[in-house]
């Protein structure tokens, strides 16, 4: 098995099957016995990506990286430093054009002080692959809160509207082309609403006029493998959009 079946195969996906209007460069296709059709994707993308807009300042408009890594790292702004290790700033291409965004760090990523490292690290880093993209390389990866919060519990509304100026300064910066949350805290904290998951994901969203794509966090795929196929589906429509607007 090479390492694109592998990967597949790790996200529920193997064999590959693709929307046709989804150019991902596709890894190899198994030749496999006969097989009932795919599925159709659930997703309805929009005519068209929505039209660049400029992002809505933040309150840290002023601020730098370094700056700003300074001001997170003495910030004990809310509950939730006192019991954490150290916060969690984000990691990455600071000019990605890829912008991935979660809920907060967990117990390894307090630990080591970056974002989604352990087993959830492991399937993004696999499903980032498969969309032939990797850590650090026109990629950037932030959490939503920059501690963890004890037990890994959600993050509270309080907690939320604390920390999220950081990473929307963060979004500032890096100017991405497109964002991915991971999960429902990401997705509801974005788009300042609340919703369910599965009624978001298939959909082309934006956050201050940049494309929002949203579909679930890896550690939930680790428990419910049986959704891996819906998150590739989701990947696809981001794929699909970044590529809709190279073709504008
Ligand atoms: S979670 Fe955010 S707002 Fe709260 S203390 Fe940490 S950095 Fe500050």
């Amino acid at each position: 098995m090479n390492h694109d079946d592998a990967l597949l195969r790790e996200l529920n996906i193997y064999p590959l099957w693709l929307r046709r209007d989804v150019q991902v460069e596709a890894p190899p296709v198994a030749v496999a016995p006969p097989q009932p059709a795919p599925p159709e994707p659930e997703m309805k993308r929009t005519a068209a990506p929505p039209a660049p807009a400029a992002i809505q300042p933040s309150p840290y408009a002023d601020l730098g990286w370094s700056e700003l890594k300074q001001k997170v790292t003495d910030c004990t702004a809310c509950k939730l430093r006192p019991t954490c290790t150290q916060t969690v700033f984000g990691v990455g291409d600071e000019q990605a054009d890829w912008m991935i965004v979660g809920e907060g760090p967990g117990a390894d990523e307090d630990i080591k002080g970056e974002p989604f490292v352990g087993q959830a690290g492991k399937l993004l880093d696999n499903m980032l692959a498969a969309i032939k993209l990797k850590r650090g390389d026109n990629v950037y990866i932030g959490n939503i809160v920059k501690c963890r919060p004890p037990g890994n519990r959600t993050p509270e509304p309080d907690e939320i509207a604390q920390c999220l100026p950081y990473l929307r300064r963060q979004i500032e910066l890096i100017r991405p082309k497109l964002i991915v949350a991971l999960g429902k805290t990401a997705a509801t904290s974005l788009l300042g609403r609340d919703a369910a998951l599965g009624s978001l994901r298939g959909h082309l969203h934006e956050f201050d006029g940049i494309p929002l794509i949203i579909t679930y966090h890896p550690a939930y795929l680790l428990r419910s493998p049986t959704e891996k196929a819906k998150a590739w589906q989701d990947l696809c429509l981001a794929v699909a959009t970044l590529q809709g607007m190279a073709e504008q």
